[in-house]
């Protein structure tokens, strides 16, 4: 255990709100209060080139580009981000493709890596002279129902500091401390296991159509999703506790041109496999998301399952909502909008969770020939059918897969 250095509560120690966490989450809010001249600190436990490479996201929807155009941080995804409208199902019985771009409120993706937005977030940041300490990891938040809360942290040098600040933001993601600080007793916690496991691939290649793709298999399930101009995601269902390195090179592009049916609609595109790693399919909520002067935003507030895209969306408009509701009662005295933050957030939480829960229907067929398994692949393929027929099936996908 390292030294205590305890921060003297002067002004220049004290940060106005302290934020965990520098992701999408953490850096949005951050920019947000640099831009309203509030000062905050934020801390992550990684490293700068750590957090500025790490490949998730990639799809970005239309209110995120909104909030993210509206509050100057745009410029990269504006300048290099692709726009996608058409998503494509391949299935046993044939394959089709729909115009999300066209239908519903007409709103289409930007396809804009998470890691070149992080890249972007964290620049305007430091240019708004913003204070950040990487590979500083908080090790606990104390307090946090007082008006004086303060975390403990620790440098990768060991050193230990302590910092109290007004209001903490709990940015922290899937795996932060934040959400440990919130009593069992103040917050309801919804969690589903969805039973359904990804292998996620990253893939040195170009996409190989222009559009993502969803295959239906009795193999699994499979997906292209495109990232960069020389980079594609595509995912594989596996099993439960599958070890990723099981998978040759050669294993995974034969399964994904099997499930694919690259014989019948062209080969895939095939390149290195950069990075590989096993998703599980689970969500949570909590609610409320806030508890004293604690704020939890994105990940570290709710976890959505990928089928639908949703995380990094949900996690920038939270933390606008946030952002404006602390700039609302910092500067203007008026604490209804903070005080209204879990209010605000959470039914849209909860209607993506809801569709991304529809996602994982459509997507996923149980395996097996027992007659409930035959009988849910009966209904997960009238489902595709609406999908493919009906127009105003068409217009509550798409409304859904951009919208929220
Ligand atoms: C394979 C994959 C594909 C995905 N695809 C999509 C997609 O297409 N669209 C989409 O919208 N979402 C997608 N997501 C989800 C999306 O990446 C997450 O929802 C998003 O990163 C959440 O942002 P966040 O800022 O809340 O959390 P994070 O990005 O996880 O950031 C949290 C940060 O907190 C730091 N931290 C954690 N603990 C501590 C601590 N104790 N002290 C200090 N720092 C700490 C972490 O190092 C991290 O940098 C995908 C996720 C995965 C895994």
């Amino acid at each position: 255990m390292g030294q205590i250095t305890r921060n003297r509560p002067a002004s220049e120690n004290r940060p106005t709100i302290l934020i965990v966490g520098a992701g999408p989450a953490g850096l949005v809010l951050g920019n947000l209060l640099r831009a309203a001249d509030i000062d905050c600190l934020i801390l992550e436990r990684q490293s700068r080139a750590h957090v500025e490479h790490r490949a998730r996201a990639g799809y970005l929807a239309a209110n995120t580009v909104r909030i993210l155009t509206d509050n100057g941080l745009a410029a990269g995804l504006l300048r290099n981000g692709q726009q996608h409208d058409t998503c494509m199902f391949r299935t046993d019985h044939g394959s089709f493709e729909l115009r999300y771009g066209s239908r519903g409120r007409g709103e289409v993706h930007t396809v804009y890596p998470q890691q070149d937005l992080v890249r972007d977030l964290i620049a305007e940041y430091l240019d708004r002279s913003g204070d950040i300490r990487f590979e500083t990891r908080v090790r606990d938040l104390n307090d946090v129902d007082t008006k004086q809360p303060w975390v403990t942290c620790e440098s990768a040098d060991g050193e230990v500091h302590q910092w109290s600040c007004e209001y903490v933001a709990g940015c922290d993601g899937q795996h932060g401390i934040s959400r440990g600080a919130v009593p069992a007793d103040a917050a309801q916690r919804y969690r589903r296991d969805h039973g359904v496991s990804w292998l996620a691939l990253l893939a040195q290649a170009p996409q190989s159509m222009a559009a993502v793709a969803y295959a239906v298999h009795a193999n699994g399930f499979a997906g292209h999703m495109a990232r960069s101009p020389s980079i594609t995601r595509y995912y594989l269902q596996c099993p439960r506790g599958h070890d990723p390195a099981s998978w040759s090179h050669e294993r995974i592009w034969e399964e994904l041109h099997l499930r694919m049916r690259g014989e019948l609609h062209g080969r895939l595109r095939e390149g290195q496999i950069l990075e590989r790693g096993v998703v599980d399919m689970s969500s949570y909520v909590m609610d409320p998301i806030q508890y004293g002067r604690l704020f939890l935003v994105g990940d570290a507030a709710s976890l959505i399952s990928p089928s639908a895209a949703k995380g990094a969306n949900l996690a920038v408009m939270e933390a606008d909502v946030l952002g404006k509701g602390l700039v609302a009662h910092l500067k203007g005295d008026d604490e209804q909008q903070l005080r209204g933050y879990s209010a605000a957030c959470l039914p849209r939480v909860w209607r993506a969770q809801e569709f991304s829960h529809w996602m994982i229907n459509l997507l996923h067929g149980p395996m097996g020939d027992d007659d409930e398994a035959v009988f849910l692949r009966g209904l997960q393929h009238a489902r595709l059918e609406s999908l493919r027929t009906s127009r105003s099936y068409q217009d509550f996908f798409a409304e859904n897969y951009v919208g929220i």
